[in-house]
């Protein structure tokens, strides 16, 4: 490696489109000489791709900041730049630190380079502009990823539904799909380069749309177009919403063996009155015909959700409906969530953040609780069935075993069997936790 080519040091904070976005930047800063170090002592430059859903991420990134600008100082005077969602929504507030060199939004990491080269100690540098178009489709993501089996890939950007406890659509602008036949190329690159899955990343995958010269692209036309790259390519997708998710995708699920059995359905409140507050555009009876439509046409489907806990004038009652919701559904797993009140949003300028902190925890971990207990029932229930499973890699927990992914997406431990990452290999489930199934090679 050339020891003269400038270095960047890049933290990742957030959702899977941040992982995605940070592998863009990579790529756009690769052109323009830079290579990754894993060492922040030895960058010139040093990113932070931010969240800002929830306020404990964005706590998080303060803290941070204090340990760059401890580096900046002692070390080669490095480059800091934050970028992402809390560039976009803290904008001027970011420089005014002192800590900053670069502020720069989602939609601006083309103009890196610009900024790079015009920013200095006492000239920090921002662009937070949103786009209606920029979707890097050209740009070839550099792969962060250790394993080399599964890749992100982004298929839209931004989001035009406005749930009035989010930030998204502030700090990632309206909703723009991708041209289709980039993705489709992305994904045959990465197949040649030996992966064997991707995910197809949007907030709102079923809103995908491609219009172009009276061609007309839907998800699942879409989800079909990736599927057919090659039959040992695995799909998986995220996230779907449930007021959009349509019967054309969940039939090309069920039509299609590599495109993985799991949908991700954020239903964040098992209460009416929530879920219109909270502007979902659905109610409970939608929400539990959808997922019934899912398990009628895939019985084998993993199901998994997002819960918020707590949201503004949650009442106990509506507190129960969630976990009787959770209960009615079984969810495999969940990511739960205390309502965190994000500036800006609808329900910061609407509505009082009026469940107190220690109620918003108690209910919380009743969610959590309950999640685990139904997830234990769930990979139970698994236990002597046989599944696929493709191998990321050696066990976290025991190297000298193996782990991977079921189509439905529960975590796989297995014996090692001479098996390596990115082989499909079928194994049957023995025991388990709420969280893995532990598992014997056939
Ligand atoms: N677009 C996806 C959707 O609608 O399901 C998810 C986007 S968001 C990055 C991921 C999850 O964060 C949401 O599903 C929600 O549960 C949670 N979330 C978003 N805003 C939040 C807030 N203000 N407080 C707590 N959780 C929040
Ligand atoms: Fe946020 Fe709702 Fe858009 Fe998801 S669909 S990103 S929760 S506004």
């Amino acid at each position: 490696m050339d020891q003269n080519r400038k270095k960047v040091y890049i933290e990742t904070y957030g959702c899977q489109m941040n992982v995605s976005d940070s592998e863009v930047i990579l790529s756009i800063l690769e052109g323009e000489g830079y290579v990754r170090t894993e060492e922040m002592g030895e960058a010139d430059l040093i990113l932070a791709n931010t969240c800002s859903v929830r306020d404990n991420a964005e706590q998080r990134i303060h803290g941070r900041l204090e340990v760059f600008a401890r580096e900046r100082k002692a070390g080669r005077g490095a480059l800091v730049g934050i970028v992402g969602c809390m560039a976009e929504r803290m904008k001027e507030s970011l420089l005014e630190s002192g800590k900053v060199d670069i502020v720069a939004g989602p939609d601006s990491y083309r103009r890196l380079p610009r900024l790079i080269e015009a920013a200095a100690p006492d000239r920090p540098q921002m662009d937070v502009i949103l786009s209606r178009d920029e979707t890097y489709a050209d740009i070839r993501p550099v792969r962060t990823d250790r394993s080399g089996v599964s890749a992100f890939i982004s298929i839209m950007r931004g989001c035009n539904n406005v749930c009035s406890y989010c930030v998204v659509p502030y700090t990632r602008g309206a909703e723009r799909s991708r041209d289709p036949f980039t993705i489709v190329e992305e994904a045959r690159d990465v197949f040649q380069r030996g992966y064997r899955e991707v995910t197809l990343l949007g907030q709102n995958v079923d809103s995908y749309l491609w219009k172009s010269d009276g061609c007309r692209i839907s998800f699942a036309k879409l989800l079909s177009m990736v599927a057919a790259v090659d039959p040992s390519l695995r799909v998986r997708f995220a996230t779907s919403h449930p007021k959009d998710i349509s019967d054309e995708v969940i039939e090309t699920m069920a039509s299609t063996p590599n495109i993985c059995r799991h949908i991700h359905l954020p239903v964040q409140s098992g209460s009416d009155r929530m879920l219109e507050k909270m502007r979902r555009k659905y109610t409970r009876e939608w929400y539990l015909g959808r997922v019934a439509a899912i398990r009628k046409a895939i019985p084998d489907a993993g199901i998994t959700t997002d819960v918020i806990a707590g949201f503004c004038s949650e009442t106990e009652e509506d507190h129960r409906a969630t976990l009787s919701l959770m209960e009615e559904v079984g969810f495999d797993w969940a990511f739960m969530f205390q309502y965190s009140e994000r500036p800006g949003t609808l329900a910061a300028r609407n509505y009082p953040d009026d469940v107190p902190p220690e109620v918003k925890a108690r209910r919380l971990s009743e969610i959590i609780e309950l999640q685990n207990r139904i997830s234990l029932q769930r990979y139970r229930g698994a236990i002597g069935r046989t599944l696929e499973v493709l191998v990321e890699g050696p066990s976290k927990r025991d190297p000298s075993q193996l782990c991977g992914r079921s189509s439905d997406s529960k975590m796989c431990v297995f014996p090692a069997g001479g098996h390596k990452a990115g082989d499909y290999v079928k194994v049957k489930v023995t025991d388990c936790t709420s969280a893995t199934l532990v598992c014997e090679l056939v």
